[in-house]
């Protein structure tokens, strides 16, 4: 919060380096799961502290961050952990956070929270949310809130068969989500999200041809940058595949990079958003929601790209400055992959190369010559040990293959559905990073073509 909270430079002036960058801000994360896991990774190789705030007796972030226990919903804890750990900046992992918590400890104690619990709570109720963002000219699926029967009934007259009913706070994974089919839908979709007093919206179906997703990193000073735009593609409401950059001509790719700046230019504070895209058959964009955090549509560029989300996440929050975010040359792709293990015998990854495709032809495929990179989420496919064994087997795969990069996220226990790990993969066309896909998962290479 930048009224309230003089930049850690002004406050310590012994922890700054010659520089100009503070060299022993700890950094506090609410929440220590997966993301908590990449962000801590990242600041440890710029030498920064992390410290994740989480109730689990286990954090997968603590094998970067020290982990203490306590809820980031318990505001004694938030105010505990803020306090006694000595935290610099305060940012997250996790959106449904104690807001009015993070707003008593701007208030209170000397901490800068990124983002701004301003925007952490706008973004909290997804209604709140699709209006801040229509008032600021964003293009969003029709929405109205629902109340009532009388509402339910005037949403189905306006919008017409199907629509969303969505609950407004705590929403993940498409849980929080109904697509209301018909009239005779309209009463067990309320019942099904927790009745009217849960708080429920509804918007308009978004009849899309593809969803896409960019990541923007905003700065303290609010300027915004974003990432090159992806295709998401969704196994059971979850995010399971994204191909970046998207396969949609040049100028949709930068209307969405435009949308998604957009978006993120009307919020406050720092660090890494990711939004969320419908792309409609007559080539127009709608906004579907944004995230105030590191985002399952951003983790290729832990590979793919000159600066991970993560790592920009972090330098965006201490209020250093940002790390570009294009997509690694194809060769460079290549190149990186090839040194770190993944070769096929000839220590390469660039088949298209040796293949004898043309370069023209291999620069056409990505972006102004850049790579592609595909990631593939670890989604549990059954419970307990034969779900590992499965999700051995796709790692066994990743490691057999060319350009494929293997990031498990040590959670404790399986379970059919729980994110356990993803598997970039890069290549220098858009083609072979489809066949090494298919290598791994070929369903989900099918559901790509
Ligand atoms: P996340 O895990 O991304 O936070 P969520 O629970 O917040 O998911 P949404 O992003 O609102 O859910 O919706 C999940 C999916 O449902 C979308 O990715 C899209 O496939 C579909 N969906 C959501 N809203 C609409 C809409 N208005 N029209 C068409 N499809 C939609
Ligand atoms: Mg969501
Ligand atoms: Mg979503």
């Amino acid at each position: 919060v930048q009224a309230t909270a003089a930049p850690i430079a002004e406050r310590d002036a012994t922890s700054v380096s010659e520089t100009g960058l503070p060299r022993t801000a700890v950094v506090g994360v609410l929440g220590g799961g997966q993301l908590g896991r990449m962000m801590a990774l990242a600041a440890a190789n710029l030498g920064v502290r992390v410290k994740c705030l989480d109730p689990a007796p286990e954090a997968p972030a603590a094998v970067a961050a020290e982990h203490v226990r306590g809820h980031f919903r318990d505001a004694a804890a938030i105010e505990d952990f803020v306090k006694g750990q000595g935290i610099d900046v305060l940012t997250m992992e996790i959106e449904h956070v104690n807001t009015d918590a993070l707003e008593q400890a701007a208030r209170d104690v000397q901490v800068d929270i990124e983002p701004s619990p301003a925007t952490i709570r706008t973004i909290q109720d997804k209604f709140d949310q699709k209006r801040h963002f229509a008032a600021a000219g964003v293009p969003l699926p029709a929405f109205r809130e629902v109340r009532c029967g009388g509402c339910m009934e005037a949403t189905a007259g306006a919008f017409g068969y199907p629509f969303m009913l969505k609950a407004r706070r705590l929403a993940y994974d498409g849980r929080g989500n109904y697509l209301v089919r018909g009239p005779g839908e309209l009463e067990g979709a309320v019942a099904a999200l927790g009745g009217y007093e849960a708080g429920l919206y509804a918007e308009q179906f978004a009849p899309f041809v593809k969803e896409l997703a960019v990541m923007v990193v905003r700065s303290r000073d609010g300027r915004v940058v974003s990432y090159p735009v992806v295709e998401t593609l969704h196994k059971d409401n979850i995010c399971h595949v994204t191909e970046a950059p998207a396969e949609v001509p040049p100028a949709i790719r930068e209307a969405a990079r435009r949308v998604a700046e957009r978006a993120v230019g009307c919020l406050q504070g720092a660090g890494i958003f990711g939004v969320e895209m419908f792309l409609l058959p007559d080539g127009s964009l709608l906004l579907n929601e944004v995230a105030p955090r590191p985002h399952n549509s951003g983790h290729y560029t832990m590979d793919g790209c000159v600066t991970s989300q993560f790592e920009n996440h972090v330098r965006a929050v201490l209020g250093w400055p940002l790390g570009e975010t294009r997509l690694h040359g194809g060769s460079v792709a290549a190149a990186a992959a090839a040194s770190n293990g993944n070769g096929n015998g000839n220590g390469a990854c660039c088949s298209a190369a040796s293949n004898g495709v043309a370069a023209a032809e291999v620069e056409e495929e990505g972006e102004e010559g850049s790579c592609v990179a595909i990631m593939l989420n670890l989604l549990g496919e059954a419970d307990g040990e034969e779900g590992v064994r499965r999700a051995h087997e796709v790692m066994g795969a990743a490691y057999d293959t060319p350009g494929c990069k293997v990031h498990w996220y040590g959670k404790e226990g399986m379970k059919v559905g729980r994110k356990v790990g993803h598997i970039n993969i890069l290549a220098t066309s858009r083609r072979e990073a489809r066949e090494r896909l298919g290598r791994l998962d070929p369903a989900a290479a099918a559901a790509l073509q």
